[in-house]
Order: structure tokens, then C-alpha cells, then sequence
């Protein structure tokens, strides 16, 4: 979870350090720090709170002298976010020092028998105990720092990715990984390197990147090549330098006040990105090489199994519709966090697809190995390229949406949806499921989608005000169906996440079997209730909304007139195929619990409590 910033060269590495923290911001935190060599001491300040918060303190107590450095933004397992318990940590000889992401899951055990040894530890972390193994294994086997890590990681079971160094030793930093992510970035003639949860905090300084593995350890020594081994075995590896294509004006705001609305605003680009080089509308053909080289394996399925978690579930939900409609193959959906651990029937007949836009959800890692276990075969739909669960499925397709910095995921749900359509598609067109024609409709309205996304961005300003009406109702009602059922699912998340409203989704329909208690002429209640579909019966819920003075938010197709006579407010959507409606009803849902957040002035790209990219279970 979250960010590791290191440097070790010939720069100061205090700049580089807390720019990179800032930079990895938006994997969401909650505390933040840095240690700093200076030639003689390590110097370390952290503190609960934001980066700014750290640059104050750091820039108050300490010399932000050093050419080495480890900075880290912590979001708490183990021990409450403070100050304490913010990293990086010392061992007990304050000599080594360890930024860590991930959860050391027999820290316990391992605490209990430091204990013993005489080791005291000051905070409630895993961290600490780790740290102070490794001493304890440094200085009982008398080994070098290297050594010593990588002896200590083979006692320790659970997710980490950790940056460690040694005042006695200070020309190297370690580095190691299993379940979390790190990149390692490689200067000119390997006089600098940077270590990082991701390439944003080092692109500037080089090109060059290495992707740390699970299970690898690397000793990173100024002016050598890199020594990358196997944790388990010491197999010692060729470590592949990587060209990156990153740039990095793709992951600042763009002139948008926050990364969310930035991201909104992008998703008719990102849908474009999605099906370009992939959907030849004129030739009628879908290329995707995740499936055109597996395609047997998708039609020969019994079943798709989807498995997910968060938003990446509601688009589940949305391809589960798509595909069952279109290819007639069954799905399913799970939540990953419950697939691996409900002891799931998977057969190799089944297709497991993964949906993470950061590729490196835990849930859905340890769903995918299940099912690979199982034998089912393995398809990821990420949108963060190299990332682990594209790594570990048998095939996939990425989003390419580009990154996504606010915590609220925008643009990764619509191309995500985007790219099951393809799927679903190219699937009923392999099998017969679909009439030409219908395939031929459904492609060139998918490329129409993207202007039509434009075309709904541009009721901002009604929903705009709808927002000011609404911003202070402590509850949110989302009700849509079919296609639309997932959307309101998704709307109401939004709002909770960003705006701390509480909002339920449901489907339409269900309102009745215990919602409707709920409504009272002070409760708003959006309705999805485009043309398409079962649009009189989702009229029918409207009025019975309305004979409960509920006041009604409806989404409409441009030019509706029924609804509009019905409901207290309408934000229009162009009109398009029912299938690819969730496309667009999403956008003013999305806009609405941005501009509500606003004016709650509530952190809209980095929610409380909310982590990006949710690499622990
Ligand atoms: N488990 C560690 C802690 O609670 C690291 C958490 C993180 O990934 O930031 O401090």
C-alpha cells in the first residue's frame, strides 16, 4: 500500500525524496517520513498527516543534508496512524533504517522472540519487527546487510516491499519485494539510483526502470550493476532494464482543480485509447490478441467468473449483463475478497477474468491464484501496464486509461466497461450469438460513445446546481435497472467515497422490499430512467417516489418529456443502445458527487480513509 521514495547518488536526496512522496500522493496515506544520511547520522523525521506536513517538520528538526535517503507515506495495518508508528523505522542500534509497504503477517511470533533477545520496540508495527530481525539476523550470522535482508525476508510470511540501509554501510540501499510493488530506476552510467512504488517520483532523472518481481531482492551499490537474486534460493538473476514511456505531464492535474474532475474530463479520450488498434468498425473486426489467441478456451468455458473488488465490481456487474446478453456464456460475479476465501467449485472449464485498475489488488491476486490452481484460465483487465495481476494471468487486455491519480475511480470504470464490451462482442460475433447487423450497430455506436461522453460532460453546470441543493442531505438514494442497476451502484459509491454522504444503490425495482421506508420529502433520489430498457416501468418507480414527496434526480435521454413532468430535476444523456448506456448515464453521476464533495469541501482526490491501490487484504 501506498509510497517508498529512495535515493542513493550524488544529489541531494532530500528534494528528489519529498517531490516522489508528493508524487505517490495519490495512492492515498496517512502519515508521512524520511531518513537522510549525512555522511555521519542517519537524520529521520515522520509525522501522521500529509506530505507538507512532513516538509514542515523535517525542514524544523532535522539536517536535510545527504545523498542517501529513504522517504515513505504510510497507510496503517498495524498500529493507528501517529507519529510513532510512522515510518521509516530504526532497529535498536539505530544503525539500520526501513521504509516498508505491506503487512509482515507473523510479526507476532517474531516480536515475542525479539522480546526474548532483549529487543524493544517503541511502535505497534509490523515494520519494527522486521527491521529489528534483520539486525538481530546481521549480527548473530555476522552478514552483510544484503545477506542479512534477505535471510530475515525467508522468516517472514506476508506482503512487503521495503527499502533498508546501514549507517555503518552507507554506499547501498536494499531493496525487496513480495506483493507490493517497487521500481528501481537506474541513472546515467549507474552513478544514481531511485527506488519507487511506481516510476512518477523518478521520471525526470532517468528513463531506465527495473521492476522488482515477488521474491526478489536487490543490493543497489552507486557506480555497480545492480545485484538482483532470488530471496528463497540466492539464484542470482539478469535484472531487465526497462524503457519507460511515462511521461509526466500525464500525471499532473492538467489545469483541472482536482485529479478526479481532470479524470472525469478525460474519458472520452481514455475510451478512444481503449478501443483503438482494436475495434476496426469498417471491417467489422475486433482485435484482441488476450482473446484471439485463447479463444477456444473462452467459447469451450462453461462459465466466466468474474472477480473484483470496489468499482472494478460494479463494472463486473455491468459485463456480467453485456456478456450474458450478447454471448449468451453464463457469468458470474464475485467479490475477489470473498472468492478466495469461500472455498469457490472452479473447474478448468471456467474463465476467470480479474478486473484491478492498479493490477496489484491483494484480493484479486490471491482470487487469481485460486482459480489458477484450479486450473480455470486466467484473464486480467488492469489499467497500470506490467502490474502484477497482468503479470500473473494467462492473458488480459489492458484499459489503457491512462493513470488515475484521484483515489475515486472515474475513467478506469468506463474503459473497463469499455474493454468488456469488446469482449463481450467479439465473443457473440465468434459465436453466432448476434445477428451481423446487431454486431455492426453495437461497433459503430461504440465509437460514437466517446463524443457522446463529451456531450454529457456539458450538463455540468446543472448538476452543478442540483449539487448546491443537495450538498447538506445526510442520505442518497440510487436507483436504476438491467444495464443501469450496476451504475446506481457505482453513483452511490461515488458519493460516499468522496463526499462522506451515506448512499445505497439498488435496483429500481427493489425499492420496495425496504428502501422505500426511507423516503421522505427530504430524501433525494436519483433515477437512471433512460428511453431504453424498462423505461416505463422505471416511470412507474418514479411515481411511486413521488407519492412519497421523495424528491427525484432523474437521468434522462435527451428530449424526454415524461420524466421531466415528473421529477424535481432532470440531467439529460444522449441517446445510445440500452447496452452501451452505463457509458453515459455514469458521467453525471460522477459529476454530481464530485461537485457535492466540493462544496462539502471534502478531499476530493484523496478521501479519508481510501487507499488507491489496495495491495493489502
Ligand atoms: N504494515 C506497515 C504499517 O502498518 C506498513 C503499512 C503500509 O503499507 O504503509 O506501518
Amino acid at each position: 500500500m501506498c509510497g517508498i521514495v529512495g535515493y542513493i547518488g550524488y544529489r541531494e536526496a532530500y528534494p528528489i525524496i519529498i517531490k516522489g512522496l508528493q508524487r505517490l500522493e495519490y495512492r492515498g496515506y496517512d502519515s508521512a517520513g524520511i531518513a537522510l544520511y549525512d555522511g555521519k547520522n542517519i537524520n529521520l523525521s515522520k509525522t501522521k498527516g500529509k506530505v507538507v506536513d512532513l516538509q514542515k517538520r523535517a525542514e524544523q528538526e532535522i539536517s536535510l543534508k545527504g545523498y542517501i535517503g529513504i522517504g515513505h507515506t504510510r497507510w496503517a495495518t498495524h498500529g493507528v496512524p501517529n507519529d510513532v508508528n510512522s515510518h521509516p523505522h530504526y532497529s535498536n542500534s539505530e544503525d539500520l533504517v526501513v521504509i516498508h509497504n505491506g503487512i509482515i503477517e507473523n510479526y507476532a511470533p517474531l516480536k515475542k522472540e525479539l522480546q526474548s533477545k532483549g529487543y524493544v520496540f517503541t511502535s505497534d508495527t509490523d515494520t519494527e519487527v522486521l527491521i529489528n530481525l534483520i539486525e538481530y539476523v546481521q549480527k548473530n550470522e555476522n552478514l552483510k546487510l544484503g545477506k542479512a535482508v534477505q535471510l530475515a525476508l525467508t522468516q517472514v510470511v506476508g506482503a512487503y516491499a521495503i527499502a533498508v540501509f546501514d549507517k555503518k554501510k552507507p554506499n547501498e540501499v536494499i531493496a525487496a519485494r513480495m506483493g507490493s510493488p517497487l521500481a528501481i530506476g537506474v541513472g546515467e552510467d549507474k552513478k544514481e539510483f531511485f527506488i519507487a512504488s511506481d516510476a512518477s517520483p523518478f521520471i525526470e532523472y532517468t528513463k531506465n526502470a527495473i521492476y522488482l518481481e515477488d521474491g526478489e531482492i536487490a543490493v543497489i551499490r552507486v557506480g555497480k550493476d545492480i545485484k538482483l537474486r532470488k530471496i528463497a534460493d540466492d539464484t542470482l538473476l539478469d535484472p531487465f532494464i526497462q524503457a519507460l514511456e511515462l511521461n509526466l505531464e500525464q500525471i499532473e492535474k492538467g489545469g483541472y482543480e482536482h485529479f478526479m474532475l481532470k479524470e472525469i474530463h478525460e474519458q472520452p479520450n481514455a475510451i478512444i485509447d481503449t478501443y483503438r488498434g482494436r475495434m476496426l468498425v469498417n471491417e467489422g473486426i475486433i482485435r484482441m490478441a488476450g482473446i484471439d489467441n485463447h479463444l477456444e478456451r473462452f467459447l469451450n468455458a462453461d462459465r466466466i467468473i468474474i472477480v473484483a473488488c470496489g468499482t472494478s465490481w460494479h463494472a463486473a456487474l455491468v459485463a456480467e449483463y453485456v456478456i450474458e446478453s450478447l454471448a449468451r456464456i453464463p457469468v458470474e460475479v464475485e467479490y475477489a475478497s470473498e472468492f478466495r476465501y469461500r472455498n469457490p467449485i472452479i473447474t478448468s472449464k471456467d474463465v476467470v477474468i480479474a478486473i484491478s485498475q492498479s493490477g496489484e489488488t491483494a484480493d484479486t491476486r490471491a482470487a487469481i491464484q485460486l482459480a489458477k490452481q484450479k486450473g480455470a484460465f486466467v484473464f486480467g483487465v488492469c489499467n497500470v501496464v506490467g502490474s502484477t495481476i497482468s503479470r500473473e494471468s494467462d492473458a488480459g487486455a489492458y484499459t489503457h486509461a491512462g493513470p488515475e491519480i484521484g483515489v475515486a475511480s472515474t475513467k478506469a470504470f468506463t474503459t473497463q466497461i469499455t474493454v468488456l464490451i469488446l469482449i463481450a462482442l467479439k465473443l457473440a460475433k465468434a459465436k453466432g450469438s448476434i445477428s451481423n447487423d446487431e454486431y455492426f450497430t453495437h461497433l459503430q455506436e461504440l465509437e460514437r460513445i466517446p463524443a457522446k461522453v463529451a456531450e454529457a460532460l456539458t450538463s455540468d453546470e446543472n448538476i452543478k446546481t442540483i449539487a448546491a441543493i443537495y450538498k447538506d442531505s445526510p442520505n442518497f438514494l440510487y436507483l436504476g435497472r438491467g444495464f443501469n442497476f450496476p451504475v446506481a451502484l457505482e453513483g452511490a459509491l461515488k458519493l460516499k467515497e468522496i463526499s462522506y454522504i451515506h448512499a445505497e444503490g439498488y435496483p429500481a425495482a427493489e425499492m420496495k422490499h425496504g428502501p422505500i421506508a426511507l423516503i421522505d420529502e427530504k430524501m433525494p433520489i436519483v433515477v437512471i430512467a433512460t428511453k431504453k430498457g424498462h423505461y416505463e416501468k422505471v416511470v412507474s418507480n418514479i411515481e411511486e417516489i413521488k407519492a412519497r414527496s421523495g424528491k427525484i434526480i432523474a437521468i434522462v435521454t435527451k428530449g424526454d418529456v415524461d420524466v421531466k413532468a415528473l421529477a424535481d430535476h432532470v440531467i439529460e444523456v444522449p441517446d445510445t443502445l440500452e447496452l452501451l448506456s452505463p457509458l453515459l448515464t455514469t458521467i453525471p453521476l460522477q459529476l454530481l458527487s464530485y461537485h457535492i464533495a466540493v462544496m462539502r469541501n471534502c478531499n476530493v482526490d484523496q478521501p479519508r480513509n481510501l487507499a488507491k491501490s489496495v495491495t493489502v487484504e
